[in-house]
């Protein structure tokens, strides 16, 4: 079992106005969470975990994350067509041909 402290160290901000000051207590036997600025809160057996759940920001970064990757590939396929181009452009040049590449 993790301690208070453990878990209020563990919480990720406020998914709804990015505090971290996340109040910790015990309500009618329940664990309370409690954002200090905004005042929202989740009380049931599990609220660390359903605090620190979230479905569209993980969605979000996977789909993030592919997107760079994608990008990143794009980009070396980009630099791999502008040295064919350059290649290309210097044989025209050694043949005294005019490029139109
Ligand atoms: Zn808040």
């Amino acid at each position: 079992m993790m301690t208070e402290k453990e878990i209020a160290l563990k919480l990720k901000p406020c998914p709804f106005c990015g505090s971290k000051e996340i109040k910790t207590e015990l309500y009618h036997g329940d664990i309370k969470l409690s954002c200090m600025r905004c005042n929202i809160f989740i009380l049931n057996p599990k609220p660390w975990y359903d605090w620190n759940t979230r479905p569209i920001e993980d969605f979000i970064r996977l789909e993030l994350s592919a997107a760079r990757a994608e990008r990143d590939n794009n980009r070396a396929l980009a630099n791999g067509l502008e040295d064919e181009r350059d290649r290309l452009r210097e044989a025209l040049r050694a043949k005294n041909l005019k490029s139109e590449i």
